[in-house]
């Protein structure tokens, strides 16, 4: 049965230009609201955790409509619809969408996805829903790989690169990622299938870049920006692609203050080897999902891609699971199931 109350997380503080702190977050509660026409009303069993969600409460990202002290914090979910007044859902149906940290959302019919057969929510976060296109699509349309590219990728055992290194080695690639830690880099070696990983907290990432990547780096994959795009740049090939899909390095200073990072030294390496570096965003890409979806489904049924979430518990815990991100705590996909 649907209570009459809920609980929310909501913004208390903007967390501008530092780290997020337990301050900026208020657990309230709030009326379970009635589904209107076309809206449904969803019961939220697992939450999403991205680091845009700090840029989010900052009111740093131009592409989002800005989040007031007060309102409930934006970030992807999925759940079991409760109940509906849209043509296209029923109680008892799986969904995913952008369900905000909050147990019974309600929201527009088509603000909503069903979930793949087959595939479980925690699968839909972690390879579906945002990550998931985001890596099949950054990868795809701006990395363009070919069989046999040498492919880099920065936040390597994240969320989204430790799919884009997958989805890497199944387009042919030799695969190389860059990640905190020993435990992070034989998880990519011996998990995942990476030809090779660098532990950028323990190892020079410009030398051994120089061992592993003798004929340069074809695509590089940045997750984080700052020193490690740097050095990445500065072992570029010909006619190499250079997608910038986060910058997570940078993401507690402001980006308005002198004291935000400057821009790689080593930038001009793409005029002696014709290189690109392109900006990706997912909602750009929207008509794709359908198409990102249902390769990234087929290949999580067939057991060619892994999906490995990092699952904290209690709906208590969001920001906790949010902060996991910005410690490098996380391994795979940072979800919370509420229950
Ligand atoms: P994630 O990689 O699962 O988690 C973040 C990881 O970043 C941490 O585990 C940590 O790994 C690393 N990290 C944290 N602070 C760092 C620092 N100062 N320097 C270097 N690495 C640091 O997160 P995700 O959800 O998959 O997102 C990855 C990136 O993609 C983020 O930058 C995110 O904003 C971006 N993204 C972009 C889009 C888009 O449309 N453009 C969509 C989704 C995500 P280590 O232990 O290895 O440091």
């Amino acid at each position: 049965m649907t209570p009459a109350i809920q609980r929310q997380w909501r913004v208390a503080a903007h967390p501008d230009g530092r780290a997020l702190k337990d301050s900026d977050f208020e657990l309230a509660t709030a009326p379970v609201a009635e589904p209107g026409p076309g809206e449904v009303l969803v019961r939220t069993e697992v939450l999403s955790f991205d680091p845009a969600q700090k840029s989010w409460m900052e009111n740093a990202a131009g592409y989002m409509a800005p989040v007031q002290i007060g309102s409930v914090i934006p970030g992807s979910g999925a759940g079991v619809v409760q109940a509906s007044r849209h043509p296209d859902f029923a109680p008892g149906d799986r969904v995913f969408g952008q369900l905000g940290w909050q147990e019974f959302p309600v929201l527009a019919g088509e603000a909503l996805d069903k979930a793949p057969d087959g595939v479980s929510l925690e699968e839909v976060l972690s390879v579906l829903a945002g990550t998931g296109r985001t890596a099949y699509l950054a990868l795809m349309r701006v990395g363009r790989p070919v069989a046999g590219d040498t492919l880099v990728i920065s936040g390597a055992a994240g969320a989204t690169g430790s799919l884009v290194g997958q989805i890497g080695k199944l387009a042919g690639c030799r695969v190389i990622g860059i990640a905190g830690g020993p435990e992070k880099c034989a998880w990519l070696t011996d998990k995942l299938g990476f030809d090779a990983a660098i532990d950028y907290k323990g190892e020079k990432v410009r030398s051994r870049l120089r061992e592993l990547c003798p004929s340069g780096v074809d695509i590089f994959f940045d997750n984080v920006g700052g020193e490690i795009l740097n050095d990445v740049l500065a072992r570029l090939a010909l006619k190499a692609r250079v997608v910038i899909c986060g910058a997570i390095s940078r993401y507690n200073f402001d980006a308005r203050s002198e004291a935000m990072p400057p821009g790689p030294r080593n930038y001009f390496n793409v005029v002696f080897t014709g290189a690109s570096i392109q900006g990706f965003l997912a909602s750009h890409y929207a008509a794709e999902f359908p198409e990102a979806d249902a390769r990234l489904a087929a290949w999580v049924r067939e057991g060619r891609i892994q999906a490995r979430a990092d699952v904290l518990q209690g709906f208590e815990q969001a920001p906790a699971a949010l902060m996991r991100l910005f410690e490098g705590r996380n391994i795979g996909k940072q979800i919370l199931k509420l229950e």
